[in-house]
């Protein structure tokens, strides 16, 4: 792509982030920027983690740093292989690469549990046998102080021999944990003597059965980022709070990095939900097809769909790194498709919903060819023939028998442009015994050839067409918004949001008709259909049973929608 159009590169204001790494750059305190992206592999990626991903790689690939993958796989009973796969495919598929930094928390399982036995040593943790409700009872609240366990005081030589009894798999899950004595007053609950370590007796993916104790988030993810080097360590806002738990494990701890975490906001989108429990939720009760339903929005779903790298990471730049949380219009992440689209997709003409239409006064057995522009925001890309005959389809939506009056495509007795070919006029109406239109009658002015009049004529609508013997059939799945609400999940009480649907997210149209170009193309080929959006070939296509996916529209349709609720006060 051109540099005109390519705005996936970066970003053109400084926000806070990159303010704060080049001062730290520049005052010598860190010599190297080095981030990392910190998944857990408990599901796939969505349009959210973009975000995430576009400002921990990007941020230090500008700055001639790098960036580790990391996979936070601390919770054993939710992680899968499958997401740490799928996760590793969708950040390449964004664009960007760790290298040979890939690295999972459990790596450091050996290093965390040393580091443990140095805090107990120090006296500055300790092995607490209150169950789980007591420890929320113990934390208090807000405005409320805690109260420390009653086995808070066990000796470093009792506090060690439970530790190690712990990890040798003697006590049942949930007996005993291992906590820092922080301070139970502290008005961050996050500071209240947190969990260290939790037994679990679990297989994890990684490491089987050597663990049956796992460390906690707050405990292995700054560590983590010590033991890697990390300089500036991003994540969203609602790890602000645990901000100061990061800095005192660092700090107690002998490592010998001095990680950074700053918070930004998340990114969410109307139309959607975005965590992955519920988009879970949305495939276990069947109301789409899997993490990569063109409808969902991972980014497996929006490969499938046909969006580009280079169109999200536009979208990504565009709406900048603050601190504030907001719900993104998903009309800013389609209209940066159709930005790219635009300039890079070639034209088409395809008929979606055909209705037949006969030149009587078009030749039988004859046919031409038109010439075609490819593309018009790139005159280099030439032209094409297109064949014409006698008999043609347009789109059934572009013929009206009895029009409103702001219809002004085709009607009886009407004139209009067929695109790059000529001007044609209804004649008439064939309708079978139930009423259906199946055919119109009408003429040809062969001196409209090209698609103006000599005599300066005009019409007030163009159509696109398809010749009927030329033309190849396919499949077309437009897709739309799954949910019909800005905000899913701004429900009533004991409703469900699940319940919020779009009932045309999908709408499959079988036998649409296409011009002879398109027949040879494969997997992964986009264009534009004229009038009709932008498309991109299914994985499902085969040649002789094209698939098509609509990746959007031409233009916002929703805008309009919400006009309206919004107006009925729905909104
Ligand atoms: P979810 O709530 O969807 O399950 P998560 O925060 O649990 O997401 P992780 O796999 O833990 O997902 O996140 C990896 C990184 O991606 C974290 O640094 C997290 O802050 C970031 N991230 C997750 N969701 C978003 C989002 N909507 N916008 C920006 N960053 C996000
Ligand atoms: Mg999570």
């Amino acid at each position: 792509m051109s540099d005109m159009t390519d705005k996936s590169a970066a970003p053109e204001k400084k926000d806070f982030i990159r303010k704060i790494m080049d001062e730290d750059l520049e005052a010598g305190r860190v010599k190297t920027i080095v981030t990392r992206f910190p998944p857990e592999p408990n599901g796939m990626l969505h349009i959210g983690h973009s975000k995430a991903i576009v400002i921990d790689f990007g941020t230090a690939e500008e700055r001639g740093g790098y960036t580790y993958l990391r996979f936070d796989d601390t919770n054993p009973t939710t992680e899968d292989t499958m997401y740490v796969e799928s996760i590793q495919r969708d950040v390449h598929w964004l664009g960007f690469d760790w290298g040979d930094r890939l690295r999972f928390a459990s790596d450091y399982f050996d290093q965390l549990y040393e580091w443990a036995e140095v805090l107990i040593r120090d006296g500055k943790a300790y092995v607490d046998s209150l169950n789980e409700a007591e420890i929320r009872e113990h934390r208090g609240t807000v405005k409320q102080a805690g109260e420390r366990s009653r086995y808070a005081d066990r000796s470093i030589e009792e506090n060690l021999d439970l530790f190690r009894r712990m990890k040798a798999g003697e006590f049942p899950d949930g007996s005993h944990t291992l906590r820092a004595r922080i301070d139970m007053a502290n008005p961050n609950m996050k500071m209240r003597d947190p969990l260290i370590y939790r037994i679990r007796h679990a297989h994890h993916h990684r490491t089987g059965d050597k663990w049956c104790i796992y460390p906690m988030y707050d405990y292995a993810h700054p560590l983590s980022d010590a033991i890697e080097g990390i300089t500036h360590s991003l994540c969203t806002l609602e790890f602000e709070n645990n901000r100061e738990v990061y800095d005192w494990f660092v700090e107690n701890v002998p490592c010998n990095a001095r990680p950074r975490q700053y918070e930004f906001a998340r990114l969410n989108i109307s139309y959607t939900v975005m965590s992955k429990r519920k988009l879970l939720e949305l495939i276990e009760a069947g109301i789409v097809d899997g993490w990569d339903d063109p409808r969902m929005p991972t980014l497996s779903a929006y490969r499938r769909r046909g969006y580009t790298p280079t169109a999200i990471r536009a979208f990504v730049n565009s709406i900048g790194v603050s601190k504030a949380n907001s719900i993104v219009d998903k009309m800013q992440l389609e209209n940066a498709q159709r930005e790219e689209l635009n300039y890079t997709a070639p034209r088409r003409m395809a008929v979606l919903e055909p209705l037949k239409v006969v030149l009587t006064n078009y030749p039988e057995g004859e046919e031409e060819h038109l010439e075609a522009v490819n593309n018009p925001e790139r005159p280099e890309d030439g032209v094409r023939n297109v064949p014409f005959s006698r008999e043609l389809y347009i789109e059934r939506e572009d013929f009206m028998e009895d029009p409103p009056k702001k219809f002004f495509r085709l009607a009886p007795g009407r004139e209009v442009r067929l695109r790059y070919a000529y001007f044609i006029t209804c004649e008439e109406v064939v309708k079978d015994a139930n009423g259906t239109i199946t055919e119109l009658r009408c003429t040809y002015d062969p001196a409209t050839r090209g698609g103006d009049a000599p005599d300066g004529r005009k019409v007030k609508a163009t159509l696109h067409w398809v010749s009927a013997g030329h033309a190849v059939e396919a499949e077309v799945r437009l897709y739309d918004h799954l949910f019909a609400h800005p905000n899913p999940l701004s429900v009533k009480e004991g409703e469900d949001w699940k319940q919020n649907l779009n009932p045309t997210s999908l709408v499959t149209l079988k036998q649409c008709k296409l011009e002879p170009a398109l027949m040879e193309v494969d997997q992964g080929y986009r264009c534009q259909f004229e009038r009709k959006g932008y498309f991109y070939v299914d994985q499902d296509s085969k040649p002789g049973a094209l698939v098509f996916n609509r990746i959007v529209t031409l233009r916002d349709t929703w805008a309009k929608i919400e006009k309206q609720l919004k107006h009925q006060g729905k909104l």
